[in-house]
């Protein structure tokens, strides 16, 4: 889209320290907001937004001067009103097995906010790497057995601030042309493999809450003549929010993943009380109608093993007959405890049962061990929790080995 026509509430530019705004993250629309408010003639401006766009989503480069198809005196100028700044890392961990977590504070988007802290996680295998990135700071939700429903949501991630965290993870390991990437830890290989070539939202918070701004932000992410990620390679995660549903398929078209738990309404009403208002009924009914759906484009379903609470064999059978008819991959997730919570992880035999339920069923569903389990042992000192995100470290790499076999481009 190279539109014009702005809409700045939709488009907030987050302020870097130096006053000056970033713009990094910036959709094409915002670009050409950012350079109508330093004068550039609009008959020049979707020319100027290709050589940004390049320069800041294919290139990766920080400094204006660099830009070397843009006019001195533009650039010049860009510089005095603009920055490329990323949001500050203040923490990173890597793991052994390359697995890496940053903690990432992104500057006020406003006089009243504060600023935001967040977690990324990325998780390299042989020939993909997948970043797990946040679309809310904390939640409004409050699934029971999830730490970041504990938290009040303080705000949402502008389109900017999601953007930034694939910028961010591509600069520590090196994925901008020109780079050299780190040598600390291990990173995909083969011909053309980008080391962030998937992205899931399972990080912190409700992405069909802030549904403009992930949908702004996906526009950003997968747009080819920039950070070029496929949308068969970008799934959204959601705990259910049924009218939504339709228009991430029409709007956004990427991957989803639905956060089931339980497969009766009674249960899944303590576990993801939002089930009160859209029970499994219509959430399925919504999947079923999902665009694009095929064996090769399938819903993954995510299903956290709580002991004695919904890991039964029964609750296998009735996962797979509930499923029936929806192309469907289901990723069991051994359940995480953070201090305070009345759920146990179910054991492990237990665990196996029902896979095998599931598998029998025709359904893959590896339980994995968890990758970068000694800097996750390690992250106390980050801020965010972190036993959540050792959940979503399994979660990830069972979206990972479900995206195996597309062939989809880059
Ligand atoms: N809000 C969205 C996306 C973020 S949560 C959603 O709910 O889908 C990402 C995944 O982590 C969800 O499937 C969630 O249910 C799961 N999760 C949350 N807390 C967990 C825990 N303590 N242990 C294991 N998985 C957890
Ligand atoms: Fe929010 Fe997802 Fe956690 Fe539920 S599981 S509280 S929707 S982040």
């Amino acid at each position: 889209m190279s539109s014009i026509a702005l809409d700045p509430a939709a488009h907030p530019v987050a302020a870097s320290p130096d006053s000056r705004p970033s713009l990094l993250g910036l959709t094409r629309a915002g670009l050409a907001q950012a350079l109508a408010s330093i004068d550039v003639p609009e008959r020049e401006i979707r020319m100027r937004v290709t050589q940004l766009w390049h320069w800041i989503y294919f290139q990766g480069v920080t400094d204006f001067g660099l830009m070397t198809n843009v006019a001195k005196a533009l650039r010049a100028r860009l510089a005095e009103h603009f920055t490329l700044a990323r949001p500050e890392v203040i923490a990173e961990q890597v793991s052994k097995d390359g697995t890496r977590k940053w903690l990432i504070r992104m500057p006020p988007v406003d006089a009243r906010d504060r600023g935001a802290e967040i977690e990324c996680v990325y998780i390299p295998e042989r020939d993909r790497g997948t970043l797990c990135v946040s679309s809310q700071v904390g939640c409004t939700l409050t699934c029971t057995f999830c730490h970041t429903g504990t938290q009040k949501l303080v705000r949402n991630l502008t389109a900017q601030e999601i953007v930034q965290q694939l910028v961010v993870a591509r600069d520590r390991i090196g994925d901008f042309p020109g780079m050299t990437p780190p040598t600390d830890g291990l990173l995909p290989s083969g011909e053309g493999v980008r080391a962030v070539s998937n992205i899931v939202f399972m990080g912190m918070g409700e992405p069909l809450y802030n549904f403009d701004q992930v949908r702004d932000a996906i526009a950003v992410l997968s747009d080819g003549d920039g950070l070029s990620l496929s949308k068969r390679r970008i799934t959204v995660s959601t705990s259910g929010v049924v009218p939504e549903i339709p228009s991430l398929g029409a709007e956004m078209g990427t991957m989803l993943a639905i956060s089931l738990h339980a497969v009766r309404d009674e249960l899944r009403d303590k576990l993801v009380p939002l089930n009160k208002k859209y029970p499994i009924k219509d959430l399925l009914d919504a999947c079923r109608n999902y665009p694009g759906l095929s064996n090769a484009r399938r819903i993954t379903f995510e299903y956290v093993m709580l002991k004695g609470v919904n890991d039964s064999p029964a609750d296998a059978r009735e996962l797979v007959r509930l499923l029936k008819g929806i192309p469907a991959k289901i990723n069991l997730i051994p359940f995480n405890p953070w201090p305070g919570t009345q759920y146990e992880c179910s054991d492990w035999g237990v665990i196996e049962r029902f896979s095998e339920i599931v598998f029998n069923a025709g359904y893959a569903s590896p339980v994995r061990t968890p990758r970068g389990r000694d800097i996750l042992a390690a992250c106390g000192q980050l801020k965010s929790e972190t036993e959540k995100i050792r959940a979503r470290a399994r979660l990830m790499l069972e979206e990972a080995e479900a995206a195996e076999g597309e062939s989809a481009p880059q």
